[in-house]
């Protein structure tokens, strides 16, 4: 069984109001944090070997350690809940749950960081959850946890609560800065990176969710304790947002030592497959990850079982592995279409693109027509060639990471299930049928 740290108090009825979170060990990280010096706790931060559970998987200390400090300028932590990749719904359990875990993270990671102002910029679907926050900084407050000299220490810290108003896009930290600011949410050029100049020109640290959370149990067991969580460079523990065809989708804590086969099969996780069929593909980090077919999924290839961990998922590069990314976890059974399932990822990318750069702006349009035509049966075999050229000219093009994004899934299914999209070209009246006759996956 996974050890559990950040949801260990989930299953408590009114964990979400502080006295409940107070009284099951809550802000006593951030009451010993408040006692240590900043350096102390970033060094806890680094120790520990937390990578950024947005997607990136970027080391949290580095990143805190690469904030710039120049005198007299304010800097500011940033939280990142526009949680908005496809199959990812991790951090809003965090926030509805457990919104002091959030809290008491913002203020060690703020006292840390020296930002006396933080936000948390969240995604505008998540309309019942700025509520839930407001709430929970109040009660902080009126405990004497935020505000003015926290704990008579000197330390001030307010925290707003920011609404986006659904774009993919302001999930990308710079396009969310931009909006934070009143802009439209168009991504900067990087560098300067936030940390060096980020909201107003300050600098400033933009974190996931589910990072900032992970710094109360890392303050609480100490960095060194937290490293000896999981394996190699994934240490800790990690949300997975599991969905698809499994028997128990949902939001799973686990230590990233359990095999892929034991996350989908496991009664503890997934639950198995419905109706008893067969895996045919998943994408395990959210819908900007490649997907990988279950061959590939469950075992790597030199024939090692396949672990649910940074290393292990992308083993092999991204010709073979894919990436752990959000953590989630999107199954396919064998009667899913993987065209239809790229098409339908092309739309939503496509839709959410900013439009500044053209190769995202027109690629992403083309590739989605493409895909249409394919899935409709109107499709020729040189337009799997053409959707293959497209998208490695998007890859690496664009300001930002949203081409890649879209790049990468096209690939992925061309790659790894070129002979389906050749089914759909072959088999025009058949094309758009449920069971299309490919289940050997
Ligand atoms: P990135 O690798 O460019 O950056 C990661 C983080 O490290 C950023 O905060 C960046 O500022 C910082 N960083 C990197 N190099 C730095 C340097 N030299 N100096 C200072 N800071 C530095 O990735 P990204 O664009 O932040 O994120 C991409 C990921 O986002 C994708 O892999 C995808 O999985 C994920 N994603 C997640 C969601 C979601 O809903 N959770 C949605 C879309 C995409
Ligand atoms: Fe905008 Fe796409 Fe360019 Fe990102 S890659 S800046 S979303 S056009």
């Amino acid at each position: 069984m996974s050890k559990k740290l950040l949801l260990k108090n989930a299953h408590i009825e009114g964990i979400r109001y502080f006295e409940t979170y107070r009284k099951h060990g809550g802000y006593e990280s951030a009451e010993k944090a408040l006692k240590m010096k900043p350096e102390e706790i970033l060094e806890e931060v680094k120790t520990s070997g937390l990578r950024g559970r947005g997607g990136a998987g970027f080391p949290t200390g580095m990143k805190w350690s690469f904030l710039a400090k120049p005198e007299g300028v304010p800097r500011h932590l940033v939280v990142n809940a526009d949680e908005s990749e496809p199959g990812t719904f991790k951090d809003r359990y965090l926030m509805e749950f457990l919104p002091h875990l959030l809290i008491e993270g913002m203020l060690i990671a703020s006292y840390t960081l020296g930002s006396n102002t933080s936000y948390i910029y969240i995604r505008g679907e998540y309309s019942w959850i700025p509520d839930i926050l407001e709430a929970a900084i109040d009660e902080a407050k009126a405990a004497g946890f935020l505000g003015k000299n926290i704990l008579g220490t000197g330390f001030d810290l307010e925290i707003y609560v920011q609404r986006g108003a659904g774009a993919y896009i302001c999930g990308e930290e710079t396009a969310l800065l931009e909006s934070l600011e009143g802009r439209r949410g168009n991504p900067r050029l990087k560098p300067p990176f936030p940390a060096v100049k980020g909201l107003w020109e300050r600098p400033t640290v933009v974190n996931n969710v589910e990072s900032i959370a992970a710094v109360v149990p890392i303050i609480e067991i100490g960095g060194a304790e937290y490293s000896k969580i999981g394996v190699g460079r994934s240490t800790g523990t990690k949300l997975i947002s599991a969905c698809g065809n499994i028997n128990k989708p949902g939001v799973y804590e686990i230590d990233m030592t359990i095999t892929v086969e034991e996350f989908i099969y496991s009664d503890e996780y997934c639950g198995g497959i419905p109706n008893g069929k067969k895996l045919k593909a998943c994408i395990p980090g959210g819908s900007s990850v490649p997907i990988v077919p279950a061959n590939l999924l469950l075992k790597t290839i030199n024939g090692e079982p396949r672990y649910m961990n940074y290393e292990s998922l992308s083993d092999g590069g991204f010709a073979t592995g894919t990436m752990m990314g959000s953590g989630g976890f999107i199954v396919l059974d064998e009667d899913q279409s993987v065209v239809e399932h790229t098409m339908t990822l092309a739309r939503f990318y496509n839709h959410e693109s900013c439009g500044q750069c053209t190769p995202c702006r027109e690629g992403t349009g083309w590739m989605y027509k493409i895909l249409k035509k394919i899935w409709k049966g109107e499709g020729k075999m040189e337009d799997i060639d053409l959707l293959w050229d497209i998208q490695r000219k998007i890859e690496g093009n664009t300001i930002c990471p949203l081409g890649d994004a879209a790049a990468w899934p096209v690939a992925a299914a061309i790659r790894h299930f070129r002979d389906e999209f050749e089914w759909y070209v072959n088999n025009p009246e058949l094309s758009q049928t449920q069971n299309y006759g490919l289940a050997n996956y």
